[in-house]
């Protein structure tokens, strides 16, 4: 009996220990091979940068140097972010397109009417937006928008 009891928790906690591990493994996996290609090349640069540090600290490298050389690091890090998070949000948005598309808002002054057109207040023709004088009156359209 005992050994029953036994067994029973040892396969017990070899089950939540399993649970636990897997809620531990991070969200995003990695089966991209481009994406895994960019987290490996950002882990190379942090490592490149903690070795450069070091050395710099050592006083192997000159301030010069130790700057240009990290300014160069720094750069392709930041290029592979950029890329890593231009393949994430990729895989968002094609997961978030089904549900809905969020419209985008119209920019532009508050003064200038539907689809960017401009009303003439003289005499309430309508004009393009990136006209400065009415198309019938010749007035200015660009009055209320100038200062
Ligand atoms: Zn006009």
């Amino acid at each position: 009996m005992i050994v029953i009891i036994c067994a029973l928790l040892a396969v017990g906690a070899i089950g939540f220990t399993l649970l636990v591990r897997e809620r531990d493994i991070p969200p995003a996996p990695v089966e991209n091979p481009e994406l895994k290609h960019l987290e490996t090349r950002r882990q190379v640069l942090y490592e490149n940068l903690k070795d450069l540090q070091f050395e710099y600290l050592q006083g192997k490298l000159s301030e010069a140097d130790y700057q240009s050389v990290k300014s160069g690091f720094l750069n392709d890090l930041a290029g592979v972010m950029a890329s890593i998070e231009q393949l994430l949000s990729g895989k968002e948005m094609a997961g978030k397109e089904a549900a809905a598309r969020e419209p985008v808002a119209p920019q532009g002054p508050a003064s200038k009417g539907p689809g960017g057109s401009v009303i003439c207040s003289a005499c309430g023709a309508e004009n393009p937006g990136q006209h400065r004088f009415c198309g019938q009156c010749g007035a200015a359209l660009s009055e209320s928008l100038a200062e």
